[in-house]
């Protein structure tokens, strides 16, 4: 009699202290049966709520529902992210809001899992944590993978990788992609040296992406070599555009080391039609026109066309650097 005493008040001790270590817990557990209710919650959920809709706003809530019933039909575990912006949180206090510490937008990672609880009903859990700071660290070390880090525009594979979506995204309605060359770089380095030379190529990108939207794309694709995709913008539109950079680079000086220096810049433009067959033929096809902007005088914009001659040699214009003063 004694020992069952003892067996039965160490029983109480440990599911005690199993309770006060999961309401001790940072994240949020909740045990959710086939109704949607939640019958048991844990961690950091302060509020004894047993409704989605009460507890979430309308978006997550209603993502939440539908992985749960994916979760009680397929008995598969899902794990799903989902954010809250501080502009929804209509009802929280002062310290409550203060608690976000200045960010507008929190993020979630919520893991949910069937339990076979041997009962009738299905229940699931879901295990909730707070991944904020974790977000915002990879989508840093994306943009970081992404960025060219001379000119804060896309590097190669980002801008690559944008025209293989809309390449393969069969809503795109009409895309044109420019190839821009600065024109006698090579020149520019040797009077200036290579380190003035890179803050021309950043005044280059600077001026190309004043003279885009926000929805299209630039990417530095090489030394003193820039892809542009214009969203939306056949090759006639494009050629408007390409005109603005072009002017907007010769008409703007670099003033560097005691040397004023007026780039200008080569570009050609090939219109994404349904006759090419990938962003290589694409991108392939900008660059000869880029080519024969090059190869007729510089400082011009060509179309790409099915009859754009090839010329194999390129005039020698020199590039406009003198001294200052
Ligand atoms: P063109 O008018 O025919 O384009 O003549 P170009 O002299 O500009 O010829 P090209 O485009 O082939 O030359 C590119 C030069 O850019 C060669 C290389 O020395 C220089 N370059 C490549 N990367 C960098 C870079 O990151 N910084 C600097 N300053 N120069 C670079
Ligand atoms: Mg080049
Ligand atoms: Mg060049």
């Amino acid at each position: 009699m004694l020992k069952n005493k003892s067996i039965h008040k160490k029983n109480v001790d440990k599911s005690h202290r199993l309770e006060l270590m999961l309401q001790a817990m940072a994240d949020r557990i909740f045990l959710i049966n086939e109704d949607m209710t939640i019958v048991e919650q844990y961690g950091s959920a302060a509020e004894t709520l047993t409704d989605f809709d009460v507890l979430y706003p309308a978006h997550v809530s209603h993502e939440l529902k539908s992985a749960l019933s994916d979760v009680l039909r397929s008995q598969q575990p899902i794990t799903i992210r989902y954010s809250v912006l501080l502009c929804e949180q209509l009802d929280l206090s002062i310290s409550e809001i203060e608690a976000w510490n200045g960010i507008d937008e929190r993020w979630f990672e919520v893991i949910i899992k069937p339990i076979d609880t041997c009962e009738e009903t299905s229940y699931a859990l879901l295990h909730e944590r707070e991944i904020t700071q974790t977000y915002m660290d990879e989508k840093e070390l994306r943009r970081l993978a992404d960025t060219d880090e001379l000119t804060q525009v896309l590097n190669r594979r980002a801008f690559t990788r944008h025209l293989e979506h809309a390449f393969n995204d069969s809503t795109t309605t009409v895309v044109s992609c420019l190839m821009i060359d600065i024109d006698h770089f090579k020149e520019i380095n040797d009077r200036v040296g290579h380190l003035s030379g890179d803050e021309v190529i950043t005044q280059v990108a600077r001026i190309c992406k004043d003279n885009i939207r926000s929805n299209d794309y630039i990417g530095r694709l090489g030394g003193e070599e820039f892809g542009i995709m214009l969203n939306r913008t056949n090759a006639i539109q494009a050629y408007d555009v390409a005109e603005r950079i072009r002017e907007a680079v010769a008409s703007s000086s670099c003033h560097i080391d005691g040397h004023i220096i007026v780039p200008t810049v080569s570009i050609g433009i090939a219109e994404l039609t349904e006759h090419v067959t990938s962003v290589r033929e694409l991108m392939v096809n900008a660059d000869k026109a880029m080519y024969y902007s090059k190869q007729t005088g510089r400082n011009q914009v060509t179309v790409h066309h099915d009859n754009l001659p090839h010329l194999s040699t390129a005039p020698l214009n020199g590039a406009n650097i003198r001294r200052a003063g």
